[in-house]
């Protein structure tokens, strides 16, 4: 389990509520920080049904370590429910701090983030996080099997639930094609399995509990375009009736979202359709730019730059 924490961020609590307790314990014991919000708390209510509008209000939020660094300042902004809202903006700007707080990995010092207009400190955490779906960075993988590392050590997750989570991310055939198929070993760190592969199944892992708000940070640099195409296409088919918001690294990404927002400094300083923004000149019309111009400048088509 240790393998599923991220201890550059404060995000002990995701999963380990799931193993219990007593393994948590273990885990906030070994890295030495508790979470700073109490991730087994019974508080708060869950709501009947959940629409899925997500809304940032005079959001204004730095880091415990760093106090003196505003990282988000007065951000207001509106996450429609169903839409794909794409962030853009240099890095360092707030974009992964936002999705840190939508799941409640801190709280705003200012301002408020509401879920269908309900403030989410009053919303039961687990309920909450239940409702969340993630893929960040590159995908973290056990040296256990397939359908492990797709049920993460979530109670009540039956193996038809894997199979459905794996055929929405399109890994499904892939799986079927080996001699074990989800029995397969994945090796330490995934280290059988290719950059995209292992993505779908870090997407089939975030679709496991039908996931009503999904939350993408993820960096496809790694993927040569074949694989990159795949784990698009699985996106594309899975933000399909979710809030889905794309921390997105490439335009390919950004074409397909509803609306995009852009950010500068912790601001959401521009929203709108891609010929909207590029009308405007702003910060994303700057990024498009300078990719398309390290996109000319090299032969392979790729940009490492993050748009
Ligand atoms: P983006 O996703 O737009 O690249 P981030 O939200 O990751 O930006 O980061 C915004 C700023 O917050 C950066 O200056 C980054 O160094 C800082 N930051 C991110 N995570 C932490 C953390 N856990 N503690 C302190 N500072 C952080
Ligand atoms: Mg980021």
């Amino acid at each position: 389990l240790m393998g599923a924490i991220n201890l550059g961020q404060a995000s002990p609590c995701l999963e380990a509520f799931a193993s219990g307790r007593a393994a948590a314990k273990t885990i906030f014991d070994t890295i030495g920080r508790e979470p700073l919000i109490d991730c087994f708390s019974e508080d708060g209510h869950k709501l009947d049904k959940v629409k899925g509008d997500i809304e940032f209000q005079d959001v204004t939020f730095y880091y415990p370590s760093r106090p003196d660094v505003k990282i988000l300042n007065k951000l207001n902004m509106e996450v429609k429910a169903g839409e794909t809202t794409a962030f853009v903006g240099p890095s360092g700007m707030g974009k992964s701090t936002t999705i840190q707080l939508i799941q409640r990995f801190y709280d705003p010092h200012e301002g408020k983030v509401t879920l269908d207009g309900h403030d989410i400190r009053s919303l039961n955490i687990q309920w909450l996080r239940s409702l969340i779906g993630i893929v960040e960075q590159e995908p973290v993988l056990f040296g256990t099997t397939i359908a492990e590392n797709i049920r993460y050590g979530r109670l009540g997750v039956s193996m038809d639930d894997i199979i459905h989570a794996a055929k929405e991310a399109n890994a499904y055939h892939f799986i079927m094609d080996l001699p074990q198929k989800f029995d397969t070993l994945v090796g330490e760190g995934g280290g059988q399995m290719s950059g995209g592969q292992k993505q779908r199944i870090a997407i089939a892992r975030a679709l496991i509990r039908n996931p009503k708000i999904l939350l993408l940070d993820m960096a496809t640099s790694a993927l040569d375009n074949e694989s990159e195409a795949v784990v698009q296409e699985a996106l594309d088919k899975v933000r399909q009736g979710r809030t889905t918001i794309s921390v997105a690294h490439r335009l390919s990404t950004i074409r397909n979202a509803d609306v995009i927002i852009g950010f500068d400094h912790g601001e959401a300083v521009e929203r709108g359709t891609h010929s909207e923004l590029m009308e405007k000149k702003g910060v994303y019309f700057t990024l498009v730019t300078l990719q398309n111009q390290s996109t000319t400048s090299k032969s392979n088509g790729k940009s490492e730059s993050e748009v």
